[in-house]
Order: C-alpha cells, then structure tokens, then sequence
C-alpha cells in the first residue's frame, strides 16, 4: 500500500516556498491518535472524557503559540542581575516575557505541577492519577523543555512536603507549591549536586548547624535548575553526622525568610548551558541560609530518592515528547520536500528511518504510560505494582533518554542542512535531548540502579516477569505464535539480567542488560495495547510495532539478511500511512 500523495507543497498559497514547512500550526495532540487511544486503555472513560477538550487546546497551543514561546525564550536567556533598581544588594533573575507565558500556561491555565496533589485542577473533582497528568506533560514538553524542570521539580517538592514534612511546614508552604494563581505560586527547586558529586552524593559537603527549631547551611551547590525558585529542596549533612548518604540529611530552604527579606544564600552565577537555555540553571553558596529539616534526618536521601525516581519518570516522558515532536517534524518534511522528483517520503530509504524515528517514540510513549500506571497502583497501594515501578523507572529513564538523542538527530537530519540551522526547532530539539540521559542519574548510573539494585538487591525484576506474563496472557486476540515468542524474550531479558546482577564482576554489561529489558517490555506493551485498541477501535498496529521491536531493536536474526524484505515494507507502509489495520492482516504480517 502506497500513501497518498500530497498535494500541499503544490497548492498551498501560504507555502513558504521551495522548503518544506515545519509543524507550525500543527495541534499535537490531534495529530496523534496513538496517545489518545493509550490514555482510553489506562483511564477510566470518565476522566478521559473529562481531560480530553484541556488535551486538544494544550495540543493546539504547543503546536503553535507555546512554541513560538519556547523558541523566542530559548534565544533570549535569563540574566543574572546582582541588585534590583534602586540599588539595593537583591539578587534576581531576567526572564524574557516569552518564558513568563510558558509559565501561565504550564502553571496557571493547566496546573501540570499540581494536578496529582491538589483537588479541582481543570474542573476535576479529584486528584488526577499520574498517568493523565503526564499526558498533559507530554503534549507540553513537545513545544517547551527547559520550563519542564521547573514544572516537575515543583511537583516534586510539593510531594515530599506533603510524605515527610512537618504539620507546621506543610501549613506553611504546601499551598503556594500547588497553586495554580500565578500571584500566589512559589515554585520549587532541588538542589542536590555538588562539586564534589552528582552521582556521589555521599560525597556531598554541605553543612547544616542547628540552631534553636530551624538549621543554618554552609557550602556551595553546584547545579541548581530554577535557579531562583521560592522553596528549595536540598541535601545537607547535619553537623557531626556519619559518611556517605546516610549521613545527609533533607532540607527545606524557603529563598525569602518571614519577614520578606532574603534567604542567606547567593547566586554566584548561571550557568552558559548546551541546552534547557530558557531555563536558569545556577551555581549556589550557602552562606548560613536558614532551612527546615523535612522527615526523619537520618533518612535525607531515602527521602530524596522519592523525588528523584518520579523526577525519573517525568525524563522519560519528556525525553518522549522530543521524540514525538521530532518525529512530527521529521514527517512533515518526509511528506513535502521533493527529491530527485519524488517526495522524500516515497523513497525506501528515506522510509526505513521514519520507521525507526517512530519505532524508539512508540516504545518510549507506551513504557512511559505504564511506568505512570504502576506508580498509580502503586500510590493506591499494590506491592506488585511497586516492585514493577522500582525496576520501569530506571529501565525507561535509561533507554528512552537515550533514544531521544538519535531520534532528534535523526530527525534534524531529515530536514538537511536547514535542520542544523537555529531558525526550525529541530536544533533546539537535540540541544534539549543530550540533558535526558545526564540529570537524575546519568546513564551509567541509572542502568546500575536498575541491575544492581532493583534487580540484584529488590528483585524487582520479578515483578516485571509476572506483569509482562500476565499481559501476555490477558492478550487473547493476539496470535498465539506471537505470545510464545514475547513470553521467551521475556524469559530471557529477565534471566539474563539476573546473572548480570548475581555475578559481581558483570557491572559492565548493566547498560546492554538495562536496554533489553527496556526492548522486550516495550514489545510486550505494544501487543498487548494492539490487542486492547484492536478491540476498542479495530485498529491492531501497535502490534506491528511490536514485532519490528524484536526485528529491529533486539537484533534477533541474520545480519547479512536483506533487511527491506516485502514484509518489513508493507509493515512500514501501515505504520506510515493512516487506516486501521485489522487482527487478521497484521496476524499474517506477524506469522511472516
Ligand atoms: C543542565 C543541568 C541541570 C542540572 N540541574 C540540577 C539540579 O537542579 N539539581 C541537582 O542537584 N543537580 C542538577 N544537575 C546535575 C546533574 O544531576 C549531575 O551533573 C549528574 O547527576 C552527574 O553528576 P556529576 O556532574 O557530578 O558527574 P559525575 O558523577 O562526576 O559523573 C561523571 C561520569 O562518571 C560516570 N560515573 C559516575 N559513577 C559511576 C559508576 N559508579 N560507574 C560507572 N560510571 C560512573 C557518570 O556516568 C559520568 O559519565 C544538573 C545538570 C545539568 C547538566
């Protein structure tokens, strides 16, 4: 089956010319069916229903205001000013008027930060489970990264403030963290990194003296995103604690104190950043800054590991709306730009790579929901679901950060030459795309959480086996042949990462072990939502994708085959065109 041809490039008067046009315009949230139909599985029909018209306006505006927004915000950098206009020693921050509408829409109109901790955001009577709130941040990150740290580590601190603070802290500051008047919101900041270590943090240098019911801090910290946020959430070592993280205790550092005046902590300067450049990232001393100790004080970085998983998570649904957006763009062109007399689209090559750009976003966007999902159940109180989440969150922060390099790249690529050039998004794209995989954890870090830890000290990796079997089981409509062979990948991604995590010696196999269980799950989802949106809506293809996870990502076959056999091709002509595909075709292209 061949796509149509397009007749836009030849018959749009607002065509802007011999290049092709970009996503301007675009309403990512309609242009794609696949989020829609993922949210039916894992929503109740209800808040569907409900969040569906606040989708498609936050859609329309990503693909159009917001995004001009993120462009001009990206351009135009904060700046650091040392005192205010009447020459007074107060530090503050310069943020292009761009940036300061990202942030009414990201916190006031849609309340993303809030809406798993507070009732009535968008006119919803409850809390939204994590699953629909990250919709809302995926549809959002497609036009803007940099505010997405801010909108996430608000929420984050919001959530430790309300696991572990005090009754007098959450009284005092829990309401300004989950506001949605923008008049009254304190945004919030965690600031763990130091000289010394981001990945060690026992390492970490900061002091904290007690004095009388609150604590002074002394030291630098070295990597501070949002800069000048209202409430900070930070690690510090109480005077005369042990080594190591056990001896770090968790903080709460307001940046003005009571009676308004500031906080005893300076900015000493921003950082010049590869990307997130909307967003002020700094170096910080503390200088006797006062703060209040949150939870018990010898479980600073348990508690801190709390904000830092589901910080985790959002990477790995943010790093997926790169992808989208960059398969958006990489589409549009594919679809418009004509070569050598053809569209770019009609040419095999050119098809294989959109193929694989929308292979690495489809994963990423269904283990990233069912990452979401298990925290769900898991906050609802499933141990099963807990233990799933423990070993999804590394595996998908892992992979999907990954992926949203290439993706990106690849994507810019498809535009040519005008791709590297700063005027289409796709620069920014991959600017924004190599700090997925850096903060929170870098890779090697996150994939020895995932092998050392949530399988060789948790076993985790139980869990998982048991949930991917289920799903499987609970497939009945999809072809039996193709059960069997996901239940064995299944069966070997978790036994291989057993012996990686069991034998001592094998830590450098941690990366290689963490992407195959990324690949097998994300094969498992795939058919199991095939089967789910094939009954829902008779459309099967994921289940496509979930056969080309195994051809192309788990290398299962012979190297030297031709790799655009007439199965491959017509599987990349479903997926790349628009129709449903029913169960018995794809059954056959999946028996092929
Ligand atoms: C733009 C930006 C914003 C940031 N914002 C914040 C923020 O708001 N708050 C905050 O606290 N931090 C923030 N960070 C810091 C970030 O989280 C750290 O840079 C990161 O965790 C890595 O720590 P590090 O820089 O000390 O590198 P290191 O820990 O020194 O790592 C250097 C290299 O060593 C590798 N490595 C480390 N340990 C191991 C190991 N056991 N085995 C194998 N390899 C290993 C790492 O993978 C890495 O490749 C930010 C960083 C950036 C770039």
């Amino acid at each position: 089956m061949q796509p149509r041809k397009s007749d836009r490039v030849a018959d749009r008067d607002d065509s802007p010319g011999l290049l092709a046009p970009d996503t301007t315009g675009m309403n990512f949230y309609r242009a794609d069916p696949a989020l829609a139909n993922l949210l039916r599985i894992h929503l109740p029909d209800s808040l569907f229903r409900h969040i569906e018209p606040h989708l498609d306006r936050l859609g329309e505006l990503a693909g159009g205001r917001l995004d001009e927004c993120a462009r001009l915000a990206d351009r135009h950098v904060p700046v650091l000013h040392q005192r205010d206009r009447f020459g007074r020693d107060i530090q503050w921050i310069e943020y292009h008027p761009s940036y300061r509408e990202l942030e009414r829409a990201a916190f006031g109109e849609f309340g993303i930060h809030a809406m798993s901790l507070r009732k009535g955001i968008l006119g919803w009577p409850d809390k939204y489970p994590v699953t629909a709130k990250h919709a809302f941040t995926f549809l959002f990150n497609q036009a803007e990264f940099g505010l997405g740290c801010p909108i996430n580590v608000t929420d984050g601190c919001a959530k430790l403030l309300a696991n572990f603070g005090s009754e007098d802290l959450k009284a005092k500051y829990l309401d300004g963290l989950t506001q949605t008047d923008m008049s009254r919101l304190t945004q919030g900041g965690q600031f763990m990194t130091e000289k010394e270590g981001g990945s060690d943090v026992g390492t970490l240098a900061t002091t904290a003296v007690r004095e009388g019911d609150h604590w002074r801090l002394f030291g630098e910290k070295w990597f501070c995103s949002n800069a000048d946020a209202e409430i900070v959430m930070l690690l510090a070592r109480p005077e005369g604690a042990g080594p190591g993280t056990r001896g770090v205790g968790l903080f709460l550092m307001p940046r003005k104190l009571d009676g308004g005046l500031p906080n005893h902590y300076r900015i000493v300067r921003l950082k010049d950043k590869l990307g997130t450049r909307s967003m002020a990232s700094g170096e910080i001393k503390l200088e006797g800054a006062i703060a209040y100790a949150v939870g018990r004080l010898d479980r600073g970085f348990v508690q801190m590991a709390e904000m830092v998983n589901s910080s985790r998570l959002s990477n790995g649904v943010k790093s997926t709306a790169l992808m989208r957006r960059a398969y958006h763009d990489a589409m549009t062109v594919a679809q418009n730009r004509v070569v050598f007399g053809s569209r770019i689209i009609d040419l095999p090559l050119a098809r294989r790579q959109l193929m694989k750009i929308m292979l690495a976003t489809e994963q990423a966007l269904s283990l990233s929901l069912a990452t979401a999902d298990a925290l769900d159940r898991a906050e609802a109180g499933s141990q099963d679901a807990a233990a799933l989440l423990r070993i999804l969150t590394p595996t998908l922060k892992f992979r999907a950060t990954r992926d949203a390099r290439k993706v990106c790249g690849d994507a810019m690529e498809m535009r040519g030459g005008i791709g590297y050039i700063e005027e289409f998004a796709t620069a920014r794209l991959l600017r924004d795309a190599h700090l997925g995989s850096i903060w929170e954890g870098t890779g090697n870090i996150v994939a020895i959480d995932a092998l050392a830890r949530a399988v060789g000290r948790h076993g985790a990796d139980a869990a998982l086996a048991a949930d991917l079997h289920a799903r499987l089981d609970d497939s009945a409509i999809v072809p039996g042949g193709w059960r069997d062979r996901l239940r064995a990948l299944t069966d070997r991604a978790v036994g291989f990462a057993r012996e990686v995590a069991a034998r001592g010696d094998n830590e450098a196999d941690a990366r290689r072990a963490t992407s195959l269980l990324y690949h097998v799950a994300s094969a498992v989802m795939l058919a199991f939502e095939g089967g789910r949106i094939q009954q829902l809506r008779g459309d099967a293809r994921r289940l496509l994708l979930s056969r080309l996870v195994v051809d192309h990502r788990l290398g299962e076959g012979d190297p030297f085959r031709f790799a655009d056999s007439a199965t491959q091709r017509r599987i990349t002509d479903f997926l790349l065109g628009e129709p449903a595909v029913g169960i018995t075709e794809v059954g056959e292209l999946l028996a092929a």
